[in-house]
């Protein structure tokens, strides 16, 4: 089949490259032509585990293609996706600027009648507001049909994601439309389920909305926890054993980040709100979430007093592991805390470097590796839980940093392994660990 994919970040560029790779012809467009450029040459402009092998495997294959003009893009095409963001606006909304442009494009551009799908996450009656779009505008004389089809992929595991989904969700008013699609779709051999366009609207802000109360939910837990000295981790693991609760997104952490459940559960509060809903515990996930992400500071202000001139090393900077996605990162609140507090930051991140460099504070110095990160730090906050942080061996650090503490915001490492190592250690929902030579210092 002939697809093309508008707008190539995290998510049209993974879902064109898996397309490709089950055998369609696919075009990705974006208006950003150093992307276009560095894709052609068979270079991903974005982190994500195995993609780029892909990419490179599809083009040199024939089935894939990138281009910033849409009109070539669009060309044949039976199927476009509309895969390009849908930010926060300032009241908390989505903003479908990019929707909308998107749509202007398809109804000047394309030449053959055309499936027209929607993957980004929109609030429920956007497709029909496309298809007015594409309608009200339509150059040439073809069959428009639109389909909601939202995207559940984890950035860290996208292509992984993609050919293992749980399911796929496909709204439309048109049994034609959909048979076009689960054709599309069928070499995946993923359950899909079919719905009427806004129903599969509400499923990707639903989901979302009720991940992030999982989080929020185990990370108020954690506090009560820690006030009463029960251990977070145990207490998720014997709830999770309940099929009815399941164990994942019960850890307990310093809150979720990321470009969907931050934006996601603000769009949704206004979603309800336009139905004149309050959304009253969402508005808390969200709430709670915003304390969880201060809460290291926190510890580690109530652990040195004053930070003026200590040395806090930030492990990880990305918002989750395998990703250099940096956008609504912990680490972006904790390093402007810490930074207004006095202290000297330094940082480092496998991947996401280069992404956090232009939204982390000026006064933030990076570092090549672990080791150099922890040198003469008088603190360790680990803030994303890389592999090359949980398999590092906490003994060393006796050897590089002034003092032996860590602030884990991940719970990386257990009693034990702390214990052994003969460090400080501070985590989320479980007891702090202190060396007799930490007791008297604090
Ligand atoms: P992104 O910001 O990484 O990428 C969007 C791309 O669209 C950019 O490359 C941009 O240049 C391009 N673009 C904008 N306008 C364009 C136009 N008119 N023509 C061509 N290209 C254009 O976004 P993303 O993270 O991939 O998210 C896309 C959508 O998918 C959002 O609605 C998001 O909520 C949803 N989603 C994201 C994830 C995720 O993990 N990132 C998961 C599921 C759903």
């Amino acid at each position: 089949m002939k697809i093309s994919v508008v707008g190539t970040g995290y998510v049209g560029l993974v879902t064109g490259v898996c397309l490709s790779e089950i055998g369609h012809d696919v075009t990705c467009i974006d208006t950003d032509i150093s992307k276009i450029d560095k894709m052609r040459q068979g270079q991903s402009p974005i982190y994500e585990p195995g993609l780029e092998e892909l990419m490179v495997k599809n083009i040199n294959e024939g089935r894939l293609h990138f281009t910033n003009v849409h009109k070539e893009g669009f060309e044949n095409s039976e199927v476009v996706f509309i895969a390009v963001g849908t930010p926060q606006l300032p009241n908390g909304s989505a903003n479908l600027q990019y929707i909308e442009a998107v749509a202007e494009q398809i109804a000047q551009e394309v030449t053959t009648d055309v499936v027209v799908v929607t993957k980004s996450t929109v609030p429920v009656g956007t497709n029909y507001r496309v298809e007015k779009i594409i309608r009200e505008n339509l150059k040439n004389d073809v069959k428009i049909s639109i389909a909601s089809n939202p995207e559940f992929l984890r950035e860290g595991s996208a292509v992984q994601d993609t050919f293992n989904g749980d399911r796929i969700v496909i709204g439309t008013d048109n049994a034609e439309t959909a048979a076009i699609l689960e054709e599309m779709y069928k070499p995946l051999n993923i359950p899909v389920f079919k719905t009427d366009i806004s129903s599969s609207e509400m499923i990707k802000y639903a989901s979302n909305a009720f991940l992030a109360t999982k989080i929020s939910f185990i990370n108020e837990i954690s506090n009560i926890c820690e006030k009463l000295g029960a251990n977070v981790e145990d207490v998720a693991n014997g709830m999770g054993y309940d099929q009815r609760i399941g164990r994942n997104f019960l850890n307990a952490g310093i809150g979720y980040g990321g470009s969907c459940f931050p934006k996601d559960t603000h769009a949704l509060v206004q979603i309800a709100g336009g139905v004149e809903h309050d959304f009253e515990l969402l508005r808390s996930v969200i709430q709670v979430n915003n304390n969880q992400q201060r809460l290291m500071v926190d510890k580690i202000v109530s652990r040195f007093g004053n930070l003026e001139g200590k040395v806090i090393s930030l492990l990880g900077l990305a918002f989750k592991p395998n990703t250099d996605d940096m956008r609504e990162a912990a680490s972006i609140v904790l390093a402007k805390e810490l930074v207004a507090q006095g202290a000297k930051v330094k940082a480092y991140d496998p991947i996401a470097m280069a992404n956090a460099k232009a939204l982390l504070p000026e006064a933030v110095t990076y570092e090549k590796s672990v080791s150099g990160v922890l040198q003469n730090a008088d603190a360790a906050v680990i803030i994303t839980e890389w592999d090359e942080f949980k398999n590092m061996n906490l003994k060393d650090l006796h050897k590089v940093m002034n003092e032996a503490v860590v602030f884990d915001g991940r719970n990386c490492f257990d009693e034990k392994t702390v214990t052994e190592a003969g460090i400080e250690y501070h985590s989320v929902g479980r007891k702090s660990i202190y060396t007799s030579k930490s007791l008297i210092n604090s």
